[in-house]
């Protein structure tokens, strides 16, 4: 199932996404689906006349995992970490499709960053592999948009990570997926600069949830941004970064400097 957030005139709303690329409609549910489950109402509208939002701001925390794919640690002269390598991002980060990524003054080099989210939609903790299904409440495409400039004068990635505009999530959350064999890809003005699939992930999706948790308690729409795949490359203002995830759909946002 694919659940989105979006709005028709003002107040945000959460739907069900269906039908065939080009004519999927939304169905309007009752409240919110972490705390309700999915209670369809009668209201449906077609996806092209709601404006889709972050299908989620999460409650407390995105958590990220830095170099998972071999071939992106290796791109930018990294090993492969031992311990894995995790950073927090503030939900003042997120924003949903179609929103501009606003490069911030403090760098001259953002870069994009093609990864599979993890939604999750249970509390918990030290969650053992095995379980993680029963937490996780669906996945969608995120952009960990990175100033690789200040990433490596900063001690902290506080700001090289954590900058306003710098976790696009969406179009939607898909509930029913795998997530150990997809593909990702990544299109920066419609040339394809990211191509991986997260069977080739240092440490799989699974074990990934169970390494976070025993670090933190991941609360109802807490996410998990899972790493990038080779390709990753700078954008400029005016710029379109779109990200395609097999089984979710496609994320796409344009760039401006303020
Ligand atoms: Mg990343």
């Amino acid at each position: 199932m694919r659940i989105a957030r979006f709005v028709v005139d003002s107040d945000p709303m959460y739907g069900v996404v269906e039908g065939e690329p080009g004519s999927e409609t939304v169905t309007v549910i009752n409240g919110d689906p972490f705390f309700n489950g999915v209670e369809r109402t009668s209201v449906k509208h077609k996806l092209e006349d709601v404006r889709l939002l972050a299908p989620i701001i999460p409650r407390s925390k995105v958590i990220g995992v830095g170099r998972n794919y071999a071939e992106h640690a290796a791109e930018l002269g990294n090993e492969v970490p031992a311990q894995p390598l995790l950073f927090l991002k503030p939900n003042t980060a997120v924003i949903g499709p179609g929103d501009p990524i606003v490069l911030p003054e403090f760098s001259e080099q953002v870069s994009f960053e093609a990864e599979l989210c993890v939604v999750i939609g249970r509390i918990c903790k030290d969650v053992p592999e095995e379980r993680v299904d029963d937490v996780v409440f669906g996945y969608t495409c995120g952009n960990d948009l990175t100033a690789r400039d200040v990433q490596k004068t900063d001690l902290q990635w506080a700001r090289a990570k954590g900058f306003d505009t710098s976790a696009p999530l969406g179009p939607w959350i898909e509930t029913e997926l795998d997530p150990e064999d997809l593909e990702i890809t990544g299109r920066l003005n419609g040339d394809l600069r990211q191509e991986g699939n997260t069977k080739d992930m240092v440490r799989s999706v699974r074990e990934l949830v169970s390494i976070v948790s025993q670090a933190f308690t991941l609360l109802p729409g807490d996410v998990i941004m899972t790493g990038t795949p080779a390709g990753v490359g700078l954008l400029n203002e005016g710029d379109r970064y779109e990200i395609e995830i097999e089984g979710i759909g496609r994320l796409s946002n344009p760039v401006v400097r303020r």
